[in-house]
């Protein structure tokens, strides 16, 4: 890939995406594939004002062999340094940049159930921490081709041409050519229409079927707006795209209230194993049942990390017709999958979503029906067959999505 493009894209991450601040610390989070671009990276983060990059490397293969030999007890267990590492996060509020390259099956084969219990083991110390910074500081996800994620999206080519294409691919959704900040100040303004809708007709209700038998109601928060593309940091007040590339409207539905089946239309890759062909069944606002033809069991251990795994954090509008679905092209990635259909998640919701958020406590906010759970699994459910009708407070039916786009 052309230098000058990826000194650009590597610019709209760190200026578009976590708009890096003068004095600012930042995290970068990436697989150990990726040194050349996370270098460029690093460098435009000073170029921005940075004060201090640091990297956290991870690697799949690495991440298998100490989840097969470690015990349950050491893989648990947050030391004491690193506690203290996670405090300091807390108290300095660093942008935080996550940088996917992943393979899309690279933990296959991995404990899953090992993995969960270890991850639930850590939560009680990572949660204060997490809700401590929430909506206080800028993040921002966004991609670069690992060769095997490359070989699974275009299997047919060598691996050069698989990770070319695949970074065309990127580029093209990430809306990241030719002046790329002026195409995100018009893409947001354009989603943000859409919200304004959305949020003056006073929706309580989702309404989601389509021919392949997904028959759902989900219950929406009257405090809930819809949101779109950039957000504002509470307190400092900076903007930035958490998501690169960024398609969807979405707001977190009430926690609680969800009755009917969902199928799914695309693969999810759940912490590197695939889950693919699957439903699930609502009950009173919980999963009660779920199949899949592939991983079942990686889905229930997953609806079962905690409490609110089980209950819905987003719903998301997308229509068909965007530059991602355009393509074609199947991502095995959620940051771009999502971004092509409407889809719900599992687990936690977005507390940012309540209107004037920052005037209540984060327990008025759970209380008000946003989810919480260590989880936030996005999964498909759109297709050129789905179709959503919002129900008002006073009953009246408004047709919001017609067979997998906008009817409005
Ligand atoms: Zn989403």
């Amino acid at each position: 890939m052309d230098a000058e493009r990826l000194k650009g894209f590597a610019e709209l991450i760190v200026r578009v995406g976590a708009n890096v601040q003068e004095g600012q610390e930042v995290i970068i989070q990436a697989e150990l594939d990726q040194p050349e671009f996370i270098k460029l990276l690093a460098e435009e983060c000073y170029k921005a004002g940075a004060a201090e990059v640091n990297v956290e490397w991870s690697y799949q293969p690495l991440k298998l062999v100490n989840v097969k030999y470690k015990s349950l007890d050491r893989l648990g267990e947050i030391k004491k340094w690193e506690h203290e590492k996670l405090i300091h996060r807390r108290d300095t509020l660093p942008a935080m940049i996550y940088i996917l390259s992943e393979d899309p099956n690279g933990l296959d084969g991995m404990d899953q159930e090992k993995w969960g219990k270890a991850v639930q083991m850590r939560w009680g110390i990572i949660k204060p921490i997490r809700d401590a910074m929430e909506n206080k500081h800028q993040w921002c996800i966004a991609a670069v081709p690992g060769v095997e994620w490359a070989r699974k999206v275009f299997p047919d080519c060598t691996d050069d041409e698989a990770v070319e294409k695949l970074w065309e691919a990127i580029l093209y959704t990430s809306r990241a050519e030719g002046d790329a900040v002026a195409a995100w100040r018009e893409h947001n303004a354009e989603l943000k229409l859409r919200c304004e809708y959305l949020n003056s007709l006073g929706l309580r209700e989702l309404r989601y079927t389509a021919p392949n038998g997904t028959d759902l109601t989900v219950g929406l928060i009257p405090e809930a707006q819809f949101l779109a593309g950039s957000e504002k940091t509470l307190g400092s007040g900076i903007t930035y795209n958490p998501n690169i590339p960024s398609e969807e409207v979405f707001t977190s539905p009430m926690k609680g209230r969800a009755e009917g089946i969902v199928y799914s239309t695309k693969p999810l890759s759940y912490r590197g194993v695939m889950i693919e062909n699957f439903s699930i069944r609502f009950e009173n606002g919980k999963v009660a049942e779920v199949h899949a033809e592939k991983n079942e069991d990686t889905l229930k251990t997953m609806v079962a990390m905690d409490e609110g795994a089980a209950m819905l954090g987003e719903c998301a509008l997308v229509p068909c017709d965007s530059p991602i679905s355009n393509s074609g092209i199947m991502f095995y990635n959620t940051l771009f999958d999502e971004n092509a259909a409407c889809h719900l998640a599992l687990g936690d919701g977005f507390t940012g979503c309540v209107k004037d958020y920052e005037k209540y406590s984060l327990e008025e906010l759970r209380e008000l029906g946003i989810n919480n759970s260590m989880i936030h699994e996005d999964f498909m459910i759109g297709f050129e067959a789905l179709d959503i009708l919002g129900v008002t407070e006073d009953g009246r039916e408004i047709q919001i999505f017609k067979n997998g786009n906008w009817a409005f």
